[in-house]
Order: C-alpha cells, then sequence, then structure tokens
C-alpha cells in the first residue's frame, strides 16, 4: 500500500510549485535565516537571545534591528491582529509621516519638555524636526479647523508605523528599541461619556488583542480617575523577564503596579506588655530577630536609615516582611538616598539596632502608613547588640510622619476584595489613556456643541508595542530548545521536514508540503543536506508549531511523523491524511 501510494505521490510534477497561480511553499535551503549555535553574550532575555540565535532579527546599533524574514512575517500577524480589532471597534486606519515639524511640538509646549528622548533634526534650511515618538501633536493639528462638529464625532484614527525615542538604556532586544513599532491611535469626542466609550472600546480591544496573539495578560490600572473609574490602563504581559512588578488578584480581577497599589497588608503586632530592652547580639537583621523572638518577620519593624532631598537624617520603620519601594520613597522624601554606613555613624545611629527610642535629635522620623494601627513593636534599641520588645506607641515613643512607602506583596490583601494578592512581572504591550482635553486645549483644536458653543476636544491615545509585543510572545512561550510560537503568529505553522535531502523522502515531503500550501497552511520545507539532529534543533529553535518528518522508513509503512511543538508529542500518520489532519488543527487555532 505504501508503494502505490508512493508512486502516486511521485507522479505529480514537482513543478507545479513553481507554476504561477499554485501556492508556494518556502524551503529551508532558500529561506534567510542564518542560526547561531551558542546564546549570543550581549544578550540576557529568553526573546533576545532566540530571536538572535533562530535567525529573526540581527542588531544594526544599539535599539535598532533589521526584522529579517521569519521575523517580519510574524509582526505583520501581530499587526494584522491588531488592525482587525481597531477595525473592529470602528477605528479608521491611516497614515503620518514619521518627520514631525517642531512647530507642532512648540505649540503643545512639549518640545522643550520631552527631554532627551526625543530625537530632534534640522533639515537643509535649518527648520527644526523631531522624529514622531509619540502622535498627540500631527493628530491633534490635523482634525483642527477640520473636523468641525458634534455630528461628526467619534472619531478614531490610527496608524501602525515606527516611532522613535532615544532610550536611555535601549536594551533586551526588541524589548526597549530606539526605532520601534507601534500601533498609535486617537480618539475624538464631545463629551466625557463619549470618551469613556471610546477608552473601554480600546480596552476591549487591547484584551482580545493579547489574547489572539497567544498573551497572557493583564488590564493594571496604571492611574485612577477623580470618579472612581481608571483613566488608564496598562496591558502587562506577564513575564519572569518583565520591568513591572504587578500584583494582581485571581478572584477579582485587580491588578496594580506594585507601587501604585496601596498595600492592604495584613498586620501582625507585637506582644503587649512592660517596655523591655533585650539583649540580641547577634540580631543585625530582621530575619535574625524574628527567629530570635520566635515570631513571624511580619511581628517585627524594619527601619531604615536614608538622607531625604533636603539633606535631613531620616528614620522610616516598616512591616518587617515588606520592602520600602524608590519610587514612592521619592514621593515622601524627594531625591533622597540610603545612608552609608559613614553616614549611619556620623548621624549618631546604630546599624541593625535602629529604633524609634532614643534617636539623635534632629531625626526626620517617618513610619509607613500600614503600621498606624501597630500599637506593639519589637524593634531596635539605638544600642548595639539591643532591641526593645512591647514597645508601645503613643506611650513609649512617638511618629512625627505617617508616610506610603512601601511596595504591595504577594499575600497582601486585595483592596477591591480582601482575599490575598499574587505577585508577578509584567511587560508592558499597551496602554490605553484618557487625556482630556490637554492637546486639544494647548493647540486650540475645538468643534461646534449642539449649544452652538465651541469646545476642545475630548481626547484619548491608545499605543500598542507591535515589536515588544513579538519579544512578549517568546517570552511566553519557549522552551530549552527555541521558541514555541502560537499558531496566531507563527512565521510559519508548518515545517515539513525531509530526512534525506534527494530521492524518495525529499519527494514525498515536498509532496505533504504542497498540500498543505494548497490547502491555505504556511509551510516551510527543510530540504537541505543537513543531518537529521541538525534539521529537528532548528526547527525546534525557530518554534514552528507543527512538524512533519518524512523519512524512508516511514514511506515504506506509508506513515510520517507528526510532532506538536507545544507538547513535544510525536505519532505516527498516515501520509495520505497527514496534510489534511494537520491543516485542520492549524486553522482550529488561527486567531
Ligand atoms: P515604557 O514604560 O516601557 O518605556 P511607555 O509607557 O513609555 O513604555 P507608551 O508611550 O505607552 O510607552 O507607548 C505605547 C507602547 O509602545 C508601550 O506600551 C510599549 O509596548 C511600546 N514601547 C514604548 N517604548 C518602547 C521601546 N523603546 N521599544 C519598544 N516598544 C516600546
Ligand atoms: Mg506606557
Amino acid at each position: 500500500m505504501g508503494k502505490s501510494y508512493t508512486i502516486a505521490l511521485l507522479s505529480q510534477p514537482r513543478e507545479k510549485n513553481h507554476m504561477s497561480n499554485a501556492k508556494r511553499y518556502m524551503t529551508m535551503s532558500r529561506l534567510y535565516a542564518p542560526t547561531l549555535k551558542e546564546d549570543p553574550a550581549e544578550a540576557e532575555l529568553a526573546s533576545h537571545k532566540l530571536l538572535l540565535r533562530a535567525g529573526m532579527i540581527r542588531k544594526v546599533a544599539a535599539g535598532l534591528y533589521c526584522y529579517m524574514p521569519l521575523a517580519w512575517r510574524s509582526i505583520r500577524k501581530i499587526e494584522q491582529i491588531c488592525r482587525e480589532e481597531m477595525d473592529g471597534i470602528g477605528a479608521q486606519e491611516m497614515m503620518t509621516p514619521v518627520l514631525d515639524p517642531a512647530e507642532l511640538w512648540h505649540e503643545s509646549g512639549r518640545y522643550n519638555n520631552y527631554g532627551p528622548e526625543l530625537m530632534r533634526l534640522n533639515d537643509r534650511h535649518d527648520r527644526e524636526f523631531c522624529l514622531g515618538p509619540t502622535h498627540e501633536e500631527t493628530y491633534t493639528d490635523l482634525v483642527k479647523n477640520e473636523l468641525r462638529s458634534y455630528k461628526q464625532l467619534p472619531v478614531t484614527l490610527y496608524h501602525i508605523q515606527d516611532k522613535f525615542r532615544d532610550e536611555l538604556r535601549p536594551r533586551f532586544g526588541l524589548m526597549r528599541g530606539r526605532e520601534f513599532i507601534m500601533k498609535d491611535a486617537y480618539s475624538f469626542d464631545a463629551t466625557q461619556e463619549g470618551l469613556q466609550k471610546s477608552y473601554d472600546d480600546e480596552k476591549g480591544a487591547y484584551a482580545r488583542f493579547c489574547e489572539r496573539c497567544g498573551l497572557k495578560a493583564l488590564p493594571v490600572v496604571a492611574d485612577s480617575g477623580q470618579i472612581g473609574g481608571d483613566t488608564s490602563v496598562e496591558f502587562m504581559a506577564l513575564a519572569d523577564a518583565g520591568e513591572a512588578e504587578l500584583v494582581y488578584c485571581d478572584d477579582c480581577g485587580f491588578a496594580a503596579d506594585t507601587e501604585a497599589a496601596s498595600a492592604g497588608i495584613q498586620l501582625v503586632e507585637g506582644e503587649a506588655g512592660e517596655l523591655q530592652k533585650l539583649e540580641t547580639p547577634d540580631c543585625g537583621t530582621i530575619a535574625d530577630l524574628a527567629a530570635f523572638l520566635g515570631v513571624p518577620e511580619a511581628g517585627c519593624r524594619k527601619a531604615l536609615a536614608l538622607v531625604d532631598g533636603e539633606g535631613t537624617p531620616t528614620v522610616v520603620f516598616v512591616p518587617g516582611d515588606h520592602e520600602m519601594n524608590d519610587v514612592k520613597a521619592e514621593h515622601a522624601f524627594g531625591e533622597y538616598h540610603l545612608m552609608t554606613d559613614e553616614e549611619i555613624q556620623e548621624f549618631g545611629l546604630v546599624k541593625g539596632f535602629i529604633g524609634p527610642i532614643g534617636l539623635p535629635e534632629g531625626t526626620r522620623v517617618c513610619a509607613d502608613v500600614s503600621l498606624k494601627d501597630s500599637q506593639w513593636w519589637a524593634i531596635g534599641a539605638n544600642d548595639a547588640g539591643y532591641h526593645y520588645v512591647h514597645a508601645q506607641l503613643g506611650r513609649d515613643f512617638q511618629i512625627g510622619e505617617w508616610v506610603d512607602v512601601i511596595s504591595a506583596q504577594a499575600g497582601d490583601a486585595c483592596p477591591h476584595c480582601g482575599k490575598p494578592l499574587a505577585s508577578a512581572r509584567g511587560i508592558e504591550v499597551g496602554q490605553v489613556f484618557q487625556l482630556g482635553t490637554k492637546y486639544s486645549e494647548s493647540m486650540g483644536a475645538t468643534f461646534m456643541d449642539e449649544d452652538g458653543k465651541e469646545k476642545p476636544f475630548l481626547m484619548g491615545c491608545y499605543g500598542i508595542g507591535i515589536s515588544r509585543t513579538l519579544a512578549a510572545v517568546v517570552e511566553q512561550h519557549h522552551d530549552d530548545q527555541g521558541i514555541i510560537w502560537p499558531v496566531s503568529v507563527a512565521p510559519y505553522e508548518v515545517e515539513v521536514i525531509a530526512l534525506d535531502a534527494k530521492g524518495e523522502a525529499l519527494d514525498v515531503a515536498a509532496d505533504v508540503a504542497q498540500q498543505l500550501a494548497d490547502s491555505g497552511v504556511e509551510v516551510v520545507l527543510d530540504d537541505r543536506k543537513e543531518r537529521p539532529g541538525v534539521k529537528f534543533a532548528e526547527a525546534d529553535l525557530m518554534g514552528f508549531p507543527y512538524q512533519v518528518i518524512v523519512g524512508k522508513r516511514g514511506i515504506k509503512n506509508g506513515t510520517c511523523e507528526l510532532k506538536v511543538r507545544a507538547t513535544g508529542e510525536r505519532e505516527d500518520v498516515s501520509l495520505a491524511e497527514v496534510a489534511e489532519l494537520v491543516s485542520q488543527q492549524v486553522v482550529a487555532q488561527r486567531a
């Protein structure tokens, strides 16, 4: 049976592939995807390493990359998913120049405020321009004078284009580039309700975009509105490599940056009693003290010594199991720094044993607001080798100022539902933002409202990092062998591997590839003269979701091997049925 099948296959001319109206497949012998055997030294993140190793991207200069054929195919799919979601909510795609005249940025007042991230340049007439890092000015100016009446609203316009930001530290490959691809949308509404709807529609589209790209992402409130709702949300793809630290609630869906969340901490009280000074010679850390006292770390109080923005020596107390957050601390203390050992000595403090009783005069004494209701403290005694227990707030010591400085962390109570929060790191793939009238007012973009009055547009802006999304997908979908593309954004959906570079195995493999291509599946055929081990390794590195392996031995039985990249499962499948089987699975998984 195997034999007659083979003959039937061979009777089809392979040249079919080159006929003008035939569907085409790619071959590995032609594909421009030079792979690297070793991890490149410059790359830290998995996505950066794997995209380089799989021959998908190459660095041109810091933060500037070529997207080679495989990466570009995936990028186009990500763009297309994004486009479909934008079009689906009625947004209209258009295009703007990359080069932005400085006048527009002067009008909004941002030319001088934007800082060195803005790439500036002059033309031959010495007129100033910048390379657009974002396009509020361009769009506000575009609709000004031409979008005239409330009857024409709402309008949402968008483009997908390269953006430029001269990042201080371009790094992590596509994650933080200086030239990167962004979908950038702007909405124009007559009323706050209208803006809210445009904004909510975008949020819905962003959630669907992430899901269709195979990303597990959370909408994280970046900014709370005055009326309680959110006015900005960041979509964070969960990944250990993410730059943002998050807490989230599996129960009610709440998610926030650790610095934005006010921690609903589970306060653990010290013991009540008479103030007692204990000899604690080896207890220079909270962990030591907690072990010595036989209490949880949360039941101890941690002291941090810093010099605030005004130069005042400052001591701040936090729950023993929590950390001070840098961003919050800057809000509270200005441009502060933690004291060096020398400064601790100089200010008369005792490292490892700092407490609120008996501090040197002139010390600014602060504690995190979460401790406001904590009466009984176990805390340093400002004496080397001693701590106090049963120190009572109000009786034994006072706190000068209550500040909000700790990071939320896993186990803290969700501020919405009280359930314990989980923690994760996230990659910001997109952000939605209610701008209100900020740009329409400064640039004089108004419309005629129903009541006959000229009013500034209510605007929203909405960005998605298309190229960063590619990196985020790899962060979430890889193993030690390489990338594991979700079908929706895979550069090719299937690779057919011929175990021989000539003869029957190649012919049959080419035929399977052609059948798949004819049914609309995106296929690459590995037709190279390489050892099978090399072919398998590269197929796994490049991460094609399905691999069909065709060799002489299988052909004799009328079978080939089908490997699913995500699960590693391999099974023998009839050669006569493999194309249909794989194409069904692929189609079912396309987003
Ligand atoms: P980040 O905080 O990571 O610097 P951002 O908040 O400044 O980003 P936005 O102005 O919100 O970025 O831009 C919209 C989207 O563009 C971001 O959510 C992100 O996905 C993407 N993006 C921004 N900067 C870069 C960059 N340097 N490289 C790649 N993508 C970027
Ligand atoms: Mg952002």
